[in-house]
């Protein structure tokens, strides 16, 4: 049977009411009518119709309380993600020179302040394994490092200036301290401040998702390193106005011994831009600092802008009109090569691509929601190794 044939069928209409009335929420429900009749073109196979059906009464069965324990079809689908190889040799070894006990030095040049580190939660890592994104566990080791701007107020890079620079950094300097809002913060003058150690989490990525290869981390303030430039980013501003030669030297420095320390990939280097995500809207990029102008290749990076975005592939997230126009060009590679996959994956599927997305969110949705209660155990479980 045709769809539009089906969907003027009587019964057809009476099956998808009564399975639109056990959705309690009512933009769920609409949402969910939406889907269930759509306006399709003509000719579409039988089968075609009966995968759209069953879609939406998968989706139907997630989003009744009580009744996803089993999970509906979608969800227990295998979801490809893209392979890339990793672009930029291992790093070579970078060691440290000197520890003092208020600052290191290490064998590339790189000098740290560590005068004012301090403590936070242990760092335990959100890893899920791509295609059923299951959770991997034990894994607490830093996966990457998510750059940032602090857009914190700056003064203009001038001798005539040179107190007040100190006294706005200084402050800036407690407050993300205070707030454990970063590991590292790069000070307009290029010095590296340890803000948080290592070996704990930093709350410097809020709700965000990333991903290469087989492997997806979600929130990743306990998986990545926080590494903030004192600066202010906006797209289209030229790089020389946002940070100075020397934070960009300190970061290339800086990258090089956080890479050499705990063998980071370096497709796992990327910026908050690239890994924000707003649950509320299902749109990416709540925060979009560096979504345009980051000096990857300075630092001493591929191009990463162009890495797919895992939130669209994996969980379905949507670049909407205010994301694009605050990021760059470079990032808009990144979200085509990802909807690119999506919509393979859909193909793939036999599915319409924005019926996949709906089933990749409300699979977001479902691990999200229990993914606390299994960082609660690890968290637990890590304190207690800690002892
Ligand atoms: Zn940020």
């Amino acid at each position: 049977m045709e769809l539009d044939r089906l969907y003027r069928c009587s019964w057809y209409h009476r099956w998808v009411e009564s399975r639109a009335s056990l959705i309690r929420d009512p933009v769920r429900r609409l949402c969910y009518l939406r889907r269930a009749m759509p306006v399709l073109p003509r000719r579409r196979s039988g089968v075609h119709a009966m995968l759209l059906m069953a879609a939406a009464f998968g989706l139907v069965m997630i989003a009744i309380p009580g009744q996803n324990a089993g999970s509906g079809w979608l969800l227990d689908r295998e979801v490809a993600a893209p392979y890339r190889e990793t672009r930029v040799a291992p790093e070579a070894a970078v060691w440290i020179v000197e520890s003092r006990g208020t600052y290191e030095v290490y064998s590339n040049g790189l000098r740290i302040e560590t005068d004012g580190v301090v403590e936070n939660e242990p760092r335990v890592s959100n890893v899920l394994q791509a295609g059923r994104l299951s959770v991997i566990a034990g894994q607490s080791a830093p996966a990457g490092i998510v750059f940032h701007t602090t857009e914190s107020h700056i003064a203009p890079f001038e001798v005539t200036n040179n107190l007040r620079l100190q006294r706005v950094g200084r402050w800036l300097r407690d407050f993300v301290a205070q707030n454990r809002s970063y590991h590292y913060l790069i000070d307009r003058f290029g010095r590296v401040h340890r803000v948080v150690r290592e070996s704990d989490a930093a709350y410097h990525a809020g709700v965000s998702v990333w991903g290469i290869q087989q492997t997806v981390w979600v929130n990743l303030n306990h998986s990545f390193l926080g590494v903030a430039f004192e600066s202010q980013t906006t797209a289209g501003d030229k790089l020389a106005e946002s940070v100075t030669p020397a934070q960009i030297r300190a970061a290339a420095t800086l990258t090089s011994m956080l890479r050499s320390r705990y063998n980071l990939p370096a497709d796992n280097c990327v910026t908050h831009a690239q890994v924000s995500v707003n649950p509320a809207n299902m749109g990416i990029g709540l925060h979009t600092d560096w979504g345009a102008n980051f000096p990857f290749a300075e630092v001493g990076l591929p191009d990463n802008y162009g890495q797919p975005l895992a939130a669209i592939h994996q969980f379905g997230f949507i670049a909407d009109e205010s994301y694009l126009n605050a990021t760059g060009p470079r990032l808009a590679r990144g979200i085509e090569s990802a909807e690119q996959t999506l919509s393979s994956q859909a193909t793939a599927l036999n599915l319409a691509t924005d019926v996949h997305r709906q089933a990749l969110q409300q699979r977001y949705r479902k691990i999200m929601s229990a993914l606390p209660k299994q960082l609660a155990a690890a968290t637990q479980e890590s304190k207690e190794n800690r002892q």
